[in-house]
């Protein structure tokens, strides 16, 4: 057995992270965007091409929260079915945003396509798993409200699902061939790469400390300087601090886990997803798992709510995957890590302007790798002025979410909660 290592995978199987050095200085831009995850790095990528003059501002470096740490499953839609989005938000904000969740995983594989992005991305499908018949219904439902907006999600019995996944755990599933996955740190760092050839300047280790309005619009102060530009995109998801009045409280930051093996031996390789799908179970507590390039099981799910410290706090992910596959058993499970996303209570995405010239968006709340790309492309064509309705959300306020600072205690308990109702219901 190998000891585990207590930090993500994705930095041995990722290329080199371009350079992008610490902010020392003062300039003027278009557009300072703060975060380099896939919403800031889309958002820079997409104005740059519009010719915007862009500066993105890093804390640490592109990829190092949820886009670099995260499974790597590009799925379609949002966590509601498209008829209850469009109830919620009325038919016109409701139909573009279904219209773009749906469409965003397919943008994402175009955009590595378009730019050649190194990051092992493949459109291989996402599977929705059921382990109970109570789930059917929903999976139901999915096929028939896509079925009418001219997508065609294939249902599959027990048998089907055991087909593609090689576990005999589940009732029932949905494969939607509009999903698939990346290596998620890889796509973080070719989408720099791609921003900074597209003209964009990206510096890391350059924390915004402050955003000042000024007279000509808004200055980031970072360590090494400042920067000023008439408009400001703040893309920080779950990492979000201190930085703009009120934003870190209005989400709730959830840790996510991930366990990795060593590469599957052929014979099991052979057994689990051998045609490559992801895989997210329907359940209170969603569970995703995928086979990396390399052959090794990626699974993750919830775990504790703070940094990992030892294998231990993985182990019911690695247990789980024995359940799956008893031929998993004396596997090495190589890396453990998490990471956090922002989470919002009803699980929409958010788009706040809370100043002129400020853009905020966040909340993916577990689906960001194929949004966030998809809303930074909106963003930028709407800084740009060249759209200014190109995100489909209409801005909201920045909501105060009540008891915040016992927001562990909230996770832990729906967690337990989520799996006292899984146990239940089996
Ligand atoms: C373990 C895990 C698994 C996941 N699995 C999936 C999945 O399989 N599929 C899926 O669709 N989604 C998944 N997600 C969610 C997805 O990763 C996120 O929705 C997505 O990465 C959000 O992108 P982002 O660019 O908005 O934020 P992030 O990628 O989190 O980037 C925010 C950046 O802001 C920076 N920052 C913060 N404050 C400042 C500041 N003051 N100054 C400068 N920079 C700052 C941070 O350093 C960070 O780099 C997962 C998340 C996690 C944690």
């Amino acid at each position: 057995m190998t000891a585990v290592t207590l930090s993500s995978i994705y930095p041995h199987t990722a290329p080199a992270a371009p350079a992008t050095p610490p902010w020392a200085g003062y300039a003027t831009c278009d557009l300072i965007v703060i975060g380099a995850g896939y919403t800031g790095l889309s958002t820079a990528l997409h104005a740059a091409e519009r010719g915007l003059q862009v500066i993105v501002l890093e804390a640490v470096e592109p990829g190092f929260g949820a886009a670099g740490r995260n499974g790597g499953q590009v799925n379609p839609g949002l966590k509601h079915e498209p008829d209850e989005i469009e109830a919620h938000f009325g038919t016109d904000v409701g139909t573009r945003l279904v219209a773009m969740a749906g469409e965003a995983p397919g943008f994402l594989f175009d955009l590595v396509e378009r730019h050649s992005l190194q990051c092992d991305a493949q459109r291989s499908a996402t599977l929705r798993a059921a382990y109970h018949p109570v789930s059917l219904s929903a999976l139901d439902t999915q096929v028939t409200q896509w079925a009418r907006r001219g997508v065609v999600i294939e249902r599959l019995d027990a048998a089907g699902v055991e087909r593609l996944t090689g576990t005999n755990r589940y009732v029932g599933a949905t494969r939607d061939p509009r999903g698939g996955s990346v290596n998620p740190l890889a796509y973080a760092r070719e989408l720099a790469r791609a921003a900074l050839s597209a003209g964009a300047r990206i510096a890391g280790h350059s924390p915004v400390r402050t955003l000042q309005r000024t007279g000509d619009g808004w200055r980031a102060h970072t360590a090494g300087g400042s920067v000023l530009a008439p408009q400001v995109v703040i893309a920080t998801d779950g990492y979000s601090d201190e930085l703009w009045p009120g934003l870190r409280r209005s989400v709730v930051p959830v840790y996510s886990s991930i366990v990795a093996s060593a590469p599957l031996p052929d014979a099991v390789r052979d057994r689990v997803l051998p045609q490559g799908e992801v895989v997210y179970e329907s359940g209170q507590v969603t569970t995703y798992y995928r086979v990396d390039a390399a052959g090794r099981l990626l699974i993750g799910g919830r775990g504790v709510q703070r940094a990992v410290r030892s294998a231990d706090d993985h182990r019911h992910l690695s247990d789980y995957a024995i359940r799956l596959w008893p031929a998993l058993r004396g596997i090495d499970w190589t890396h453990v890590w998490n990471g956090q996303f922002a989470l919002t209570p009803d699980f929409y995405p958010r788009y706040h302007a809370p100043a002129p010239g400020v853009h905020i968006a966040l909340g993916y709340s577990g689906r960001g790798v194929a949004l966030a790309t998809r809303f930074g492309a909106a963003l930028a064509k709407q800084v740009s002025g060249d759209d200014p309705h190109a995100l489909p959300l209409t801005p909201t306020p920045i909501p105060h979410l009540p008891m915040h600072r016992f927001w562990r205690l909230g996770v832990l308990a729906g967690v337990s909660w989520g799996r006292l109702r899984d146990r239940l219901g089996r």
